[in-house]
């Protein structure tokens, strides 16, 4: 069996990065990703194959894998944050499906909901759904669906994707769905760059939310109705009494 790495390296700085995904990173000879990912862990890169298929290059990059697996080499696809949360580990097992032997090992890594609720507090302290705004591989019809469910059922809301340089409607459509079940005084914050050397994050309301300008740097969380701001942390109650 030839085995290739699906590796998450976490949301930024090396500090991040999990010590198993560390070693095997480390361990492989070519490692295959997006640049501005592998820009994050320069050291464990360097003297290694370095293949870079861009973005929107996921199928090319799985391909490039499997090529350079076969040829015996020890392959890492890698991933921020966690590879299986909208990272390469299904597309690399979809691709795989038909290949008799080669195996996908995923190793997870710190995805960006919980290093984003860390800066912000603590949000995701009670049940919560996490949405990506991104409708590149999933109609827009079915992100409106799932806001709806997870608003009604006053989920706290995580959202990845909430905007690119193409997409800058997608998180005032989408606070417009939420703002239909949801007190415009929601607490909510969002981060950019979360665990990287340029970190921004802020705390607003719902309302207020609607109006920020978010990029694919940004990860945004929605509270719940327990969700409020203490000593300027975004924190969701649970229901403890004291
Ligand atoms: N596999 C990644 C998610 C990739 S989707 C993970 O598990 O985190 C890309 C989205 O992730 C971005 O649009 C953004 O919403 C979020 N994201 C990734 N890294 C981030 C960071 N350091 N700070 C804030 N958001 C981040």
């Amino acid at each position: 069996m030839i085995k290739i790495y699906a590796v998450g390296i976490g949301p930024g700085d090396k500090d991040f990065i999990t010590p198993q995904a560390e070693k095997i990173v480390s361990d492989c000879d070519v490692i295959i990703g997006y640049t501005a990912y592998l820009k994050l862990i320069p050291d464990l890169v360097t003297g290694k194959k370095v293949i870079d298929t861009g973005m929107k290059g996921e199928t090319a990059r799985c391909e490039k894998a499997f090529q350079e697996a076969k040829l015996g080499k020890k392959v890492a696809v890698i991933s921020s944050g966690d590879a299986g949360i909208y990272g390469m580990a299904s597309l690399l097992m979809e691709m795989a499906e038909n290949e008799t032997d080669i195996e996908i090992e995923v190793v997870p890594g710190i995805t960006a909901a919980i290093a984003v609720a860390a800066l912000l507090g603590a949000p995701l302290a009670n049940d919560f759904a996490v949405v990506s705004l991104s409708d590149l591989l999933t109609p827009w019809q079915t992100i409106e669906k799932r806001l709806e469910a997870a608003a009604l059922g006053d989920f706290v809301i995580c959202l990845y994707n909430p905007g690119s340089k193409t997409r800058t409607n997608s998180l005032r459509l989408a606070c417009e769905i939420l703002l239909k079940h949801k007190h415009p005084q929601t607490q909510c914050g969002y981060v950019r760059n979360a665990l990287r050397n340029n970190r921004q994050y802020q705390l607003c309301s719902l309302q207020e939310l609607s109006a920020i300008h978010a990029d694919m740097l940004t990860t945004v969380i929605v509270g719940n109705n327990d969700t409020k701001q203490i000593h300027g942390k975004l924190v969701t109650t649970r229901g403890y009494r004291f």
